[in-house]
């Protein structure tokens, strides 16, 4: 049985057994919970935890080398990062709009703040000065022992650029770092293989304590998010297409489907690399010099599917919890969406591991990841495949730019 099989059937069954004990055996919830659902479902969110801080560190860090390598830095390099970074941010921008103004998690009934909440949650954010002269680390030791996200990746970031600007210099170094990072992407790989139990508990504890209501927010936010992915892809990138590709982008999205599948299936950006490089310069004619920078750079950085997913489930939890977001919080989470999207690997669920980061920085309770865990792998296929599509429109754009022809090659695009 296919692995999106068995997560269904854990969503599926947690809600209806959820939904049965909070209607008709209340009692019984709280002792199976206790001893069932509450274990499973925080021994996944530990583990998460667990990978998170160094998974942080050591992505951005590569991250940030590939970006800022003086080699790569000319005049596409910086294009490139530009629009990348540029859509990345109109991703979130919409996904916020959206998600305050669908508000799906506005009639999630009472769910209250957990006992550790973090303290903004309860006394109010700090303001925008004091998180932006806090992002600065006195000791990076001590932010990565308490889980400080900014600060991780503040560091992490300028420990990327450092690596390179020393460029070979510093080789052991960054094969250690990149080495490091194949191992945390390798845990997450193997914690995804219980996904359907804990996707079976996350729902049957939330779904059991907060009710009906619950099962209503989630819907609207899956909704919500796969509308916000659908505007930004037709919008967004259909704009990009036509003003600066002077592209079609009924006949881009005609070259790309095959690449689109293939994401939608693998989750996996990397996997789809190299059916996403043959669309791009078979079904595109982007030339091969421009391809084999933008694709692979943009597989590991630019994901603006999951950085809407992020922003959408930060309002959505916000909402769920009665926690105001204020407009400078909201804007702190353009900020964070973008370089948690940045840092987040090409690997299925990398992108809900990483919403951990942007959770705390807001003053949102970790805990609230249980409630959008649960759903959280079916929707990572549809984030999966607007995220190669996004690095797809950038190199074509890149290309035109370049002076390339972008004419479709319709017979390549049949036979592929
Ligand atoms: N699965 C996504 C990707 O590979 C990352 C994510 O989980 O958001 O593009």
């Amino acid at each position: 049985m296919s692995m999106t099989k068995k997560i269904l059937i854990g969503i599926v069954l947690g809600l209806i057994v959820g939904l049965t004990l909070h209607i008709y055996f209340p009692a019984t919830f709280d002792s199976v919970n206790t001893y069932v659902f509450s274990p499973v479902a925080d021994l996944f969110l530990k583990a998460i935890k667990m990978i998170v801080v160094p998974l942080v560190f050591f992505s951005i860090a590569i991250g940030a080398a590939g970006m800022a390598d003086p080699k790569k830095l000319g005049r596409i390099g910086g294009k490139t990062i530009l629009l990348y970074l540029i859509t990345t941010a109109v991703a979130i921008s919409l996904a916020l709009i959206l998600a305050n103004v669908i508000g799906p998690g506005t009639h999630a009934g009472n769910i209250p703040l957990p006992e550790e909440a973090p303290d903004a949650a309860k006394d109010g954010a700090p303001s925008i000065l004091e998180t932006f002269v806090n992002i600065v680390p006195e000791n990076p030791i001590a932010a990565l022992a308490e889980g400080q996200m900014l600060q991780i990746i503040f560091f992490a970031l300028v420990f990327g650029f450092g690596m390179a600007f020393l460029g070979s210099k510093v080789d052991r170094v960054k094969e250690l770092v990149e080495q490091a990072n194949e191992i945390m992407m390798w845990m997450i790989h193997q914690l995804m293989k219980i996904v359907p139990f804990a996707a079976f508990a996350l729902m049957a504890r939330a779904i059991g304590e907060a009710g009906p209501n619950l099962v209503g927010s989630m819907a609207l936010y899956m909704i919500t998010l796969v509308s916000v992915l659908l505007l930004h892809m037709t919008i967004t990138y259909g704009l990009f297409l036509k003003f600066i590709a002077k592209l079609s982008p009924i006949k881009f999205y005609k070259a790309m489907f095959p690449a689109m599948e293939v994401a939608f299936t693998t989750s996996s950006s990397a996997a789809t690399l190299p059916v996403t490089m043959d669309r791009v310069e078979k079904g595109l004619n982007v030339p091969k010099s421009i391809s084999s920078f933008v694709l692979p750079l943009g597989a590991t950085v630019n994901m603006d599917g999951t950085a809407i997913m992020q922003g959408v489930a930060a309002i959505f939890i916000a909402q769920v919890y009665g926690i105001d977001l204020t407009i400078t919080q909201q804007l702190l989470i353009v900020l964070t969406a973008t370089l948690a999207s940045i840092g987040t690997a090409a690997v299925p669920s990398a992108g809900i591991v990483m919403l951990t980061i942007v959770f705390p920085v807001v003053g949102l309770p970790i805990e609230g990841l249980a409630i959008v865990l649960g759903v959280d792998r079916l929707l990572d296929m549809a984030r999966t495949a607007t995220n190669i599509t996004g690095d797809a429109m950038v190199a074509t754009c890149i290309a035109k730019t370049e002076g390339a022809d972008i004419n479709i090659q319709e017979e390549a695009s049949k036979t592929a």
